[in-house]
């Protein structure tokens, strides 16, 4: 089964994790992966969506690190998506591991956010949730079509006060500034690989050198939008190195800006794969994670 996996993928893991962690990988890669969701806490909250779902005969099960985040192991998509609730926006369809960045950005009501790289608006709506939806957020969003599913996410998931610009990011001018960044940047997608589905993703050296290009310029204008002084997430779902320490730490170096040792407790059930930079966090994916990474940068002048 592992010849499923794209080879110049498999060379990169051996080569960036070793055997025995790209063999968890490549499991990872293997496994079902069970159904999960946010509660939308803009229009509802986790006791009542738990009663709702079980209420449908629809299994769930929680995680230590937040109540609004749900597992549904026996349930498929449609399962939930046939529901009322689902229409009425009172839950998102997410990755347990999407969920982190938003979670680990620590926006507050008041504050001055960008999304740089929103749709279809997963942790847009989550920052809105998280902040009750009192933060101003940005969201940029480069391809049209995605940015119309953006725009329709935000509407029905009542996260209002949301300025969406269909623009790429890169162009963004240098007179904004915000108080905190998500830069949850455009990736390979080698942490979602789902062995026996079928994917258009492409794993080649040119493919990844075009990716690479891109999260770089953006985590640079991301940087420079920054106001000083402040945080921002920067995130891919990639578990390889060239997107996530080697970007960072590239960026960091160039502009001075700090790497932020990421704040996990509470978050002992993820999955991890060891990674080059301390206090980052590459998720291992598994029947319940998708392969993502985090790393929190502080702009310091
Ligand atoms: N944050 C989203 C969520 O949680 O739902 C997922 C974002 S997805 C990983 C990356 C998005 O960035 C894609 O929708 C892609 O079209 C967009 N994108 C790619 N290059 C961009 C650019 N230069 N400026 C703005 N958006 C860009």
């Amino acid at each position: 089964m592992w010849d499923e996996v794209p080879q110049f993928l498999r060379e990169q893991l051996l080569e960036q994790v070793g055997q025995a962690e790209t063999e968890r990988v490549l499991a990872g890669y293997a496994a079902r992966r069970a159904v999960t969701l946010r509660v939308n806490r803009l229009k509802s909250e986790p006791a009542s969506i738990r009663a709702a779902l079980e209420a449908a005969s629809v299994r769930t099960q929680s995680v230590p690190w937040s109540e609004d985040a749900l597992v549904l192991p026996d349930a498929a998509e449609a399962d939930v998506t046939a529901l009322p609730l689902y229409e009425r926006g009172e839950v998102y369809l997410q990755s347990l591991s999407s969920m982190i960045p938003a979670l680990l950005l620590g926006a507050q009501p008041g504050e001055n956010i960008l999304d740089m790289a929103a749709a279809p608006g997963g942790k847009t709506t989550q920052i809105a949730a998280l902040t009750g939806g009192r933060a101003m957020i940005t969201a940029c969003e480069r391809h049209a079509a995605r940015c119309e599913r953006l725009k329709f996410n935000l509407e029905r998931q009542g996260a209002r006060g949301v300025t969406v610009m269909n623009i790429d990011a890169r162009q963004l001018d240098d007179l904004f500034s915000f108080d905190r960044i998500l830069l949850d940047a455009p990736c390979s997608g080698s942490g979602t690989v789902q062995l026996g589905e079928r994917s258009r993703a492409r794993f080649d050296r040119e493919t990844l050198a075009r990716v690479t290009k891109m999260q770089e310029a953006l985590l640079l204008k991301a940087l420079r939008l920054l106001k000083p002084g402040h945080e921002m997430i920067y995130s891919t779902c990639s578990v390889l190195a060239q997107e996530n320490e080697q970007m960072v730490a590239r960026a960091a170096k160039r502009t001075g800006a700090q790497i932020v040792p990421l704040e996990l407790a509470g978050f002992e059930d993820v999955p991890r794969l060891p990674v080059s930079l301390p206090g980052t966090l590459c998720v291992c994916p598994d029947a319940r994670y998708e392969g993502f990474f985090v790393a929190k940068l502080r702009r310091n002048r």
